[in-house]
C-alpha cells in the first residue's frame, strides 16, 4: 500500500460559480478564479493519487497552459487520474479530503461529493471521506480571499 498527499488553493470572486467535489454550489456567493473549474478538492485528490505512485503532479499531466483545459470538468482529470495509476498496476484504494472555505457550509453538499468521487474513481463511498472546516476569520481563507483544500490518498495493487 501507498500514501499520496495533495494541496491546493484558489482565489475567490464574487459572481464566479462554485464546483467543488465535483458538484455545483449554487449557494456560494463566489468562485474560484481558475483556468480549468477551479475544483480545489478534486485538485488536491488528484495530486494525493498521483503523489502515491510519485506520478508527478496535476499541472505535469494537465498544464493550465494548454487551452484543452480551459474550464475542464475536473471530475474527468480524476478519472484520467484513475486511468494512469491503473497503467502503474494500482487503484485508489481509499481517500480522505479537507476543505478550508469560510462560507458556505458544505454538509448539505457532502454526500452529493462522496457520490462524484466514488462515480469518477470507482471507489465505494464508504471509502471517501469529505470534511470541510472554516479559518475562524483567520488569514486569507479567514477573510474569503480564497478557498484550499488538502487530500490524502491511499493506492493498492490491481
Ligand atoms: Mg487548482
Amino acid at each position: 500500500m501507498y500514501v499520496g498527499f495533495g494541496y491546493d488553493i484558489h482565489r475567490l470572486e464574487r459572481g464566479l460559480p462554485m464546483r467543488l467535489g465535483g458538484v455545483d454550489i449554487p449557494t456560494a456567493e463566489q468562485g474560484p478564479v481558475a483556468h480549468s473549474d477551479g475544483d480545489v478538492l478534486l485538485h488536491a485528490l488528484c495530486d494525493a493519487l498521483l503523489g502515491a505512485v510519485a506520478l508527478g503532479d496535476i499541472g505535469r499531466h494537465f498544464p493550465d497552459t494548454d487551452p484543452a483545459y480551459r474550464g475542464t470538468d475536473s471530475a474527468a482529470l480524476l478519472q484520467r487520474v484513475v486511468a494512469l495509476l491503473a497503467e502503474t498496476g494500482m487503484r485508489p484504494r481509499n481517500i480522505d479530503c479537507m476543505v478550508l472555505l469560510e462560507a458556505p457550509k458544505i454538509a448539505p453538499y457532502r454526500e452529493a461529493m462522496r457520490d462524484a468521487i466514488a462515480r469518477a474513481t470507482g471507489l465505494p463511498v464508504e471509502r471517501i471521506s469529505v470534511k470541510a472546516t472554516t479559518s475562524e476569520g483567520l488569514g486569507p481563507i479567514g477573510a474569503r480571499e480564497g478557498i484550499a483544500a488538502y487530500a490524502v490518498a491511499t493506492v493498492e495493487p490491481l
